[in-house]
């Protein structure tokens, strides 16, 4: 469910006309809806009512800090995966008590900044990154809180670039070596066993695969206990889908349902990491048809926002609706949707069946709101576009346009080539 709907021909975010934003801001730009973000959280969060849980929302889905301080307010935490992040999350007002730190690749540095910080648990990934963690921590005099994320090797039955359980995956540990790391952090004085981790992909649109990761951290946790070893935080991580065109995801309620009847048993704390979910179905992409275009073969509709403004179709073939925001009778023809950049992989659609849109006219490219500002770059020189914010009826620019300036800010040329 979302607030982007059409009145009287008219593509409206909550109460506001896409075309008048766009007079206003330009194009392309990404819209979100105030509105959306909130109902997905609590509609998720909800769905968990019947168990201790902590939503913590997954940062790199979507980091404009307008939209953490939303989730901030409605009682989100955070995951992160760099400094970076726990920087926003905090700037955004989401206690650090209730962020976790997933990620393969976390610096000494980062792990300062967060036991600065004073974060939930760090969601360890390898032998060496524990050794690192204790190293630091004991440098601080403090006490670092541990979960292992173990690798259940699930198949998340989803695109091969999102699915993060499998055993050949850089993700989380096999089920061996995850306990040589939990037998390690047990006897060190510098790090809290507290919990353990698992995340097995995205965008997934089965219940079943998540209950068998459970099941397999469930045999694990058994496992850990004959060594001693408890955990008070059990995280599942993120993952759950969303429609983007003919996909049938489980709801909220439904995913819930199966894990919490299969947590029944246990006395843990249950922490979730929703990415696109929460925020997914929350933006859309705002972009204006420069020029059409035939070629002997293909037809083509050639938009002002290239892969560099949204890369998910570009890197994994990914699928957004396209609509016109201002509906009329036109004819449907089949061309790709294309950007501007030099690339033959720069398109947001591909023999897409479409309303013959006219240079000049806007199209919203759907479902943009997680993986898409986040993802984008200044690849061809071009100034990343603004993210806007609405709420009721009123935007609010979130994060302006780029400007030139802005694109060479931080370049020298150097005193030799002066
Ligand atoms: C990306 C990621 C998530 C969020 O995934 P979604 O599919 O957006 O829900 C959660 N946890 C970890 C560790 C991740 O890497």
């Amino acid at each position: 469910m979302h607030h982007f709907h059409f009145q009287n021909g008219q593509l409206y975010a909550e109460e506001v006309p896409v075309k008048e934003i766009a007079r206003k801001v330009g194009t392309p730009f990404y819209l979100y809806s105030a509105a959306t973000l909130k109902r997905h959280f609590q509609v998720f969060d909800q769905a968990f009512s019947s168990l201790p849980h902590l939503v913590c929302y997954s940062v790199k889905a979507n980091s404009n800090l307008a939209v953490l301080r939303l989730l901030a307010r409605e009682g989100s935490g955070a995951d992160i995966v760099s400094g970076g992040e726990l920087y926003r999350a905090l700037k955004a007002g989401i206690p650090a008590e209730k962020v976790v730190f997933s990620g393969v690749g976390k610096t000494a540095r980062e792990m300062r900044q967060a036991l600065e910080a004073g974060i939930l648990m760090f969601n360890v990934e390898s032998l060496g990154e524990l050794k690192v963690l204790s190293r630091v921590a004991r440098s601080m005099r403090k006490k670092a809180p541990v979960a292992i994320r173990i690798n259940p090797d699930v198949d998340p039955k989803t695109h091969p670039y999102i699915s993060t359980g499998l055993q050949k995956n850089k993700f989380g540990l096999d089920l061996e070596t995850a306990l040589e790391a939990y037998l390690l952090a047990q006897k060190d004085p510098h790090l809290e066993i507290v919990g353990i981790d698992c995340h097995i992909g995205s965008q997934l649109t089965e219940v079943s695969p998540f209950v068998e990761a459970l099941r397999r951290v469930k045999a694990f946790l058994q496992k850990l206990k004959s060594f001693g070893i408890s955990v008070r935080y059990l995280d599942l991580g993120g993952g759950l889908g969303i429609v983007y065109g003919n996909e049938a995801p489980p709801p909220p309620e439904e995913y819930a349902r199966a894990l919490i009847e299969e947590l029944k048993d246990l006395d843990v704390t249950l922490v979730l990491e929703p990415g696109r979910v929460l925020v997914g179905n929350a933006g859309i992409l705002v972009t204006r048809v420069l020029y059409y275009k035939e070629t002997p073969q293909k037809k083509f509709i050639i938009v002002d926002a290239g892969m560099n403004d949204l890369l998910r179709p570009a890197f994994y073939n990914a699928y957004h609706e396209i609509i016109p925001v201002v509906s009329r009778k036109r004819p449907l023809i089949k061309a790709d949707v294309v950007g501007p950049i030099c690339e033959t992989g720069d398109f947001l659609a591909r023999d897409r069946e479409i309303p013959q849109v006219k240079p000049g006219e806007l199209l919203a490219v759907m479902s943009a709101g997680a993986y898409g500002f986040v993802m984008s770059s200044n690849y061809n020189s071009r100034p990343r576009p603004p993210e806007v914010l609405v709420s009721r009826d009123q935007y609010f620019v979130v994060r302006k346009r780029e400007n030139y300036a802005r694109l060479i800010a931080g370049e020298k040329i150097p005193d030799f080539l002066r």
